[in-house]
């Protein structure tokens, strides 16, 4: 198989708005006929790709782009910011990871905080987490009565159409990896001294309940995956076809903006400097 890029790649991923899909049919090892050094090699050339569309993006004020990442634990959320994001500038790119809600944001709507991370004009918005976690861990634990989560898949879906209507390109990522690669993850934060500290017990107690999880997943996947702010499923078993499905996809969706500098502020194309 030919590796698929861009556009291509992007199609296999997406989460076709409206039509009926299966999480549990998607390999998280799936490569899409890419080898490790086949990656490697495209590696460098995406990075200069993402800096270049970033910079006219933020020169032409343009955007925004709001990128969110969702997984479970150890699916690969920080690595991706690291390895894929770092192309940005940070002049422009804001990077929001959303916690547990503090009592301030608990006392306002689940969209508060969301709402005021979002990407102004020019930026790229990168979501660690975000407002899915209102129909994940929060349907998966009964943190609000099922009445109040239920009403969210159609609130999320105006709220994410409300800002793609007002110029923001969402963009969002399934990072999607299997309980035995998630085994293997766990263990070696025990294991590394230096990576220990993203290990929490309670960690356990969450892979316990992998397929509450995963059904939770299904749904918002399938429910919140809409034209104006699609979903993609990203296999993640490996790092590498990780990094490189994300920065194709986010390369792609750039692109479609047809980014151009803008000229200069005041007009003037020649001058002599003296
Ligand atoms: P981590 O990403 O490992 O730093 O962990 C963040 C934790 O915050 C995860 O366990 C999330 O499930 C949790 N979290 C994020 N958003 C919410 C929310 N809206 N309600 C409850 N827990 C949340
Ligand atoms: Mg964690």
């Amino acid at each position: 198989m030919k590796p698929l890029r861009g556009a291509a790649l992007r199609r296999e991923l997406l989460v076709q708005p409206g039509k009926p899909f299966k999480l549990t049919s998607c390999d998280p090892a799936e490569t899409y006929g890419w080898d490790k050094d086949g990656a490697a090699a495209v590696l460098d050339e995406n990075s200069r790709r993402l800096e270049s569309l970033q910079e006219r993006l933020w020169a032409s004020k343009a955007g925004p782009v709001l990128i969110v990442l969702q997984g479970i634990d150890t699916a690969g959320k920080d690595g991706t910011i690291r390895h894929v994001m770092s192309a940005f500038n940070p002049q422009g790119c804001t990077v929001t990871g959303f916690d547990e809600p503090t009592a301030e944001e608990l006392a306002h709507d689940y969209l508060w905080r969301v709402h005021r991370a979002t990407p102004a004009k020019g930026s790229v918005a990168i979501f660690n987490r975000s407002h899915y976690e209102d129909v994940l861990v929060v349907r998966v634990h009964d943190l609000v009565p099922k009445s109040a989560w239920r009403k969210r898949y159609d609130q999320i879906n105006d709220f994410e159409r409300q800002l793609t209507e007002n110029g923001t390109t969402i963009v969002k990522f399934f990072l999607n990896i299997s309980p035995d690669e998630q085994r293997q993850r766990l263990q070696a934060r025990i294991d590394t001294p230096d990576k220990r500290w993203k290990f929490k017990t309670g960690d356990l107690a969450e892979r316990k309940l992998w397929d509450q999880y995963m059904a939770a997943y299904q749904v918002a996947l399938e429910r919140c995956s809409t034209d104006a702010a699609p979903w993609h499923i990203v296999p993640s078993d490996r790092k590498w076809f990780r990094n490189l499905a994300v920065a194709e996809v986010v390369a792609n969706a750039l692109e479609g903006l047809r980014l151009k500098y803008p000229p200069s502020a005041d007009g003037i194309e020649s001058i002599v400097v003296e």
